[in-house]
């Protein structure tokens, strides 16, 4: 034996090998420029077999396990009392601690049913930053969504560890001046997804909480990504650096009185979500509704298979080789398009990187939204397909035009992403070429999903 090598390898790899594959379909550019005009430049409009990289969504988009398909095969379809309800129901209970679990078909799901019950016309209901869904199902009953981000949060370049913070003192100062009795309940969503999936601290968390109990409210998170924002805690906050994920996990929702949850999200799961609530009244009529329009409480408008599949993603979620390789790649990305002048929401979140659109194309204002036509240079020049998050999806009320590029979990490798950073820096190179758009046609709400648009 010659010198014995000691220097570990430090790379950090996929921790998973791939045992079935999904072909990928490459198009032409004078394909994609007729698949666009029939879209009316609206990539929701696109065929998914027409994208080559789809980075839309994280939502439902997932990779499962060899544990996973193997769980679907336990799936017990009883129409009530199902095993695999009590299964879904154990996991929970573990990881929130929280009395009462209604699943339902996925978050958005549950966030109308929550609103529902809890919210009156007038009633606000204060976050740190609402999702799309949450927002629409907020207003739907007559209530108003309030967002109280940080006030560095809208400066895109602040590196700050936790920039998905809710502004503690607004939140006193909101209490205070609307009163008590119209907010029914405050939510925190974590990671904050609107607001370039940045984190929100444990303190926070903790603050916010405490504003909440003094005013006798109700804190519900949004915790679509509860595990990517434990890994941060845990990489960034003193104190957690040798703690679990789950337990960092389980202290999050240990300040919870209740949460709305996506399984499409952090539970691997391609379908699916759940509400939770400490309120045994709340949960009651809750689950009245939930039989109106999902289905029976052991099911909520899943199959038995589904609830088990998020049983088992739940735990998977919390793997710290998982959650190192997520975080690293997602940064991955971010660095290797910033550093190189593309500018984006800093510092990179958790599941999706965000391109500052109106920085990268001032000459596009927000009426003509330059994240959309960033959106569709990008998907006509290289197949990619992401999303807008600007005055398209939110109106008057965006703060900032964005474009997202969200990754689905263990789906991609980093070939896939070297070619999405390639596609980005060649369409930065020719971006003032790029012309906004004009709606021709749109729906009263959500209207992102389904305008068509007219280049200018
Ligand atoms: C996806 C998402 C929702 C809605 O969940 P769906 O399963 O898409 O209905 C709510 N809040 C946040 C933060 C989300 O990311």
């Amino acid at each position: 034996m010659s010198g014995a090598i000691i220097l570990p390898v430090r790379t950090i790899i996929e921790p998973f090998r791939i045992k079935s594959v999904e072909p990928l379909h490459h198009t032409t550019t004078a394909e994609r420029e007729r698949y666009l005009e029939q879209a009316g430049y609206n990539l929701f409009r696109i065929d998914a077999r027409n994208i080559l990289i789809d980075l839309l969504t994280d939502s439902g988009t997932s990779a499962m396990s060899t544990e996973q398909w193997a769980a679907l095969m336990r799936g017990d379809e009883s129409y009530a009392g199902s095993e695999s309800f009590f299964r879904l129901k154990r996991a929970v209970d573990d990881l929130t601690g929280l009395r009462h679990m209604i699943p339902t078909h996925q978050g958005r799901a549950a966030e109308r049913i929550l609103f529902t019950v809890a919210c009156k016309p007038g009633n606000l209901v204060p976050s740190n930053t609402h999702f799309d869904t949450t927002r629409a199902n907020i207003e739907f009953t007559g209530a108003r969504a309030v967002d109280l981000p940080i006030p560095e949060a809208a400066d895109t370049q602040a590196r700050l560890d936790f920039k998905g913070y809710m502004d503690v003192s607004a939140l006193g100062d909101l209490i205070r001046s609307e009163g008590a009795a119209q907010v029914p309940l405050v939510m925190l969503t974590v990671t904050n997804n609107s607001g370039g999936g940045q984190p929100v601290s444990m303190a926070n968390i903790a603050a916010v909480k405490e504003v909440c109990a003094y005013h006798n409210i109700p804190l519900y998170l949004d915790a679509c990504r509860f595990a990517e924002n434990a890994w941060f805690i845990r990489e960034r906050e003193t104190g957690y650096a040798d703690w679990t994920p789950k337990r960092i996990a389980q202290k999050m929702f240990s300040y919870a009185d209740g949460c709305t949850f996506s399984a499409k999200k952090d539970a691997f799961a391609n379908i699916g979500g759940f509400l939770c609530t400490n309120d045994d009244r709340i949960a009651q009529r809750e689950s009245d509704l939930l039989i109106l329009t999902e289905g029976f409480p052991t099911y909520g408008g899943l199959a038995g298979r589904d609830l088990e599949a998020i049983a088992v993603g739940l735990e998977e979620i919390l793997d710290i080789d998982y959650l190192r390789y997520r975080i690293v790649s997602t940064g991955y990305l971010g660095r290797h398009i910033a550093d190189r002048g593309v500018p984006i929401v800093e510092p990179p979140g958790g599941h999706a990187i965000y391109i500052d659109a109106a920085r990268m194309l001032p000459h596009i204002p927000p009426q003509q939204f330059p994240g959309q036509a960033l959106a569709v240079e990008l998907y006509r020049h290289a197949g990619i397909r992401s999303v807008e998050i600007g005055t398209l999806m939110f109106g008057a009320a965006a703060r900032h035009e964005l474009l997202r590029l969200a990754i689905p979990r263990r789906v991609y490798t980093q070939s896939h992403i070297d070619y999405v950073v390639e596609a980005i820096l060649e369409v930065n190179a020719c971006k003032d070429r790029i012309r906004g758009l004009e709606i021709v046609e749109e729906p009263p709400f959500l209207r992102h999903f389904s305008a068509r648009f007219r280049q200018l």
